[in-house]
């Protein structure tokens, strides 16, 4: 018997999505009104529910297809993170981002989104500059770091992959930073500004998608051999729903104890002046992930992408209430601002003008989830950090189960098993936070 599910929880923010803000107003958007009828509706828009969209009407030309998302498009993760769209390895969970599953399978489907992706730039005409396929660099900072940096090389040498050693005055002519001992630059990671693509792919797809921004899915019921989705101010029937709102999968009652809810951390310079950017020096863009992956990641960007800025990632707390609070960003803020002085002493004390928490999901066994959860009902949830790429690919395997159509992305997700059940909420909140904060701490400098 199919069941009805009800939204127990809908996203929740903490303070801005500055790659969106940076970009200007965007358009009103719509919300729904009132009853409609669809062949599909796709709820969430982000990464994995505008790529299922995108999948859907080229598997089925001319279906009716409605996104609801709860927010604008933009503002929830995929205006929040740090934009790098990778190709190789990156288990967020090892000491230098080996080792999880099968590597040579996972960059074969890592290489089909971001090429998923390319072609809808090229189809919608998404400005260049959001889409910016000029990979990527470990920085290390210290020795352990630069250990981690030779172990991942060798380890993409047995893959076949290239990549190259980067000295320290290499790191300072990229940066303009004297703090990395040396680098590991790899070419197939693309650089997003994330929320101008999202943007812009939103726009692409209107002309054939119809999406309802501030128009949350509040619950969906069976209604003959229909569901009937409710939003606040309207309802939609639909044959086949996709979800695609990664962790709120499981406000909707699904993988309840399953999926670890993380916030992740951030901040943004405002715009460089022409004084600053000269103390800055080195090029300007670049993207720097740390070697040891608890570490901080340092992105640079340009006009082209929202203004000379420089952005800091590091700090990640559980909330398994999905709800970031003020005091985790203000604590992250502080601990940021210490990284970028200690990077950047010519510019240090300079003030972040945007500080923000973003929610992402994984797992314990770093699987996703994307069946059919019910009659009709399909997932592509569950991105385990790496959701630019990962909700790409979720997304549309999604829509190819949805649409009855089996590929290599279906077949390797619905042969995943099921996520690991965690520990009772309270233990696995204070544990996690717990070895989060060790983790950050042996993390050092890096
Ligand atoms: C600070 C930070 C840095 C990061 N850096 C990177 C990075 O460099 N590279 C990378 O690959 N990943 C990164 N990530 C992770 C990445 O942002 C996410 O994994 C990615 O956004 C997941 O995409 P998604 O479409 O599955 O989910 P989301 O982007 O979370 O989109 C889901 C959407 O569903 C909507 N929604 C939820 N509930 C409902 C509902 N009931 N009705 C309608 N809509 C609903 C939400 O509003 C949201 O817009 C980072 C995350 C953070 C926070």
């Amino acid at each position: 018997m199919p069941q009805s599910q009800t939204a127990r929880r809908l996203p929740v923010h903490q303070g801005p999505a500055a790659w969106n803000m940076i970009l200007g107003p965007q358009s009103a958007g719509q919300t729904l009104r009132g009853k409609e009828t669809a062949d599909f509706v796709v709820i969430g828009g982000g990464f994995a529910g505008l790529s299922a969209a995108r999948r859907l009407t080229q598997l089925q030309p001319g279906a009716r297809i409605v996104v609801l998302e709860a927010g604008k498009l933009a503002e929830g993760a995929s205006g929040r993170n740090s934009g790098f769209m990778i190709d190789l390895p990156h288990d967020l969970a090892s000491d230098n981002y080996s080792g999880a599953g099968d590597d040579r399978t996972l960059i074969n489907l890592n290489r089909r989104a971001i090429a998923f992706a390319r072609d809808a730039v090229s189809e919608y005409q998404i400005n260049p500059n959001f889409f910016d396929a000029v990979g990527k660099v470990n920085g290390a900072a210290s020795a352990a770091g630069h250990h981690h940096n030779i172990s991942y090389a060798k380890h993409l040498q047995t893959l076949g992959e290239p990549s190259e050693d980067l000295d320290q005055q290499q790191m300072e002519v990229l940066t303009g930073s004297r703090h990395y001992r040396s680098g590991l630059y790899s070419p197939g990671t693309v650089m997003l500004q994330p929320a101008g693509y999202i943007r812009e792919f939103g726009t692409g797809l209107r002309k054939s998608v119809s999406i309802y921004e501030n128009t949350p899915a509040i619950g969906f019921a069976p209604t003959g051999p229909d569901w009937m989705v409710s939003t606040p101010h309207g309802f939609v029937t639909t044959s086949r729903i996709l979800l695609t709102n990664n962790g709120h999968l499981e406000s909707f009652g699904y993988e309840r104890g399953r999926l670890m809810q993380l916030f992740l951390y951030a901040s943004m310079t405002p715009e460089l002046d022409s004084d600053m950017l000269r103390k800055l020096g080195g090029q300007s863009r670049w993207g720097i992930t740390p070697s040891n992956p608890m570490g901080t990641t340092m992105r640079r960007i340009d006009t082209g992408q929202g203004g000379n800025r420089i952005i800091t990632r590091t700090c990640a707390t559980l909330k398994t209430n999905m709800t970031p609070t003020e005091a985790g960003v203000v604590r992250s803020a502080k601990v940021q601002q210490g990284k970028f002085d200690q990077r950047f002493p010519q510019l240090a004390g300079l003030q972040m003008e945007h500080c923000w928490a973003g929610h992402l999901c994984l797992s314990l066994n770093s699987v996703s989830v994307m069946r059919e959860l019910d009659r009709g009902v399909f997932s592509g949830c569950v991105q385990n950090g790496l959701g630019t790429a990962r909700g790409t690919l979720t997304g549309i395997g999604a829509a190819e189960l949805a649409c009855g159509e089996r590929s290599d992305i279906t077949d390797f997700f619905t042969q995943e098993v099921a996520p690991k059940r965690l520990p009772p909420a309270p233990f696995t909140e204070i544990g996690a936070n717990i070895v989060l904060r060790w983790k950050e701490w042996r993390a050092g400098a890096e």
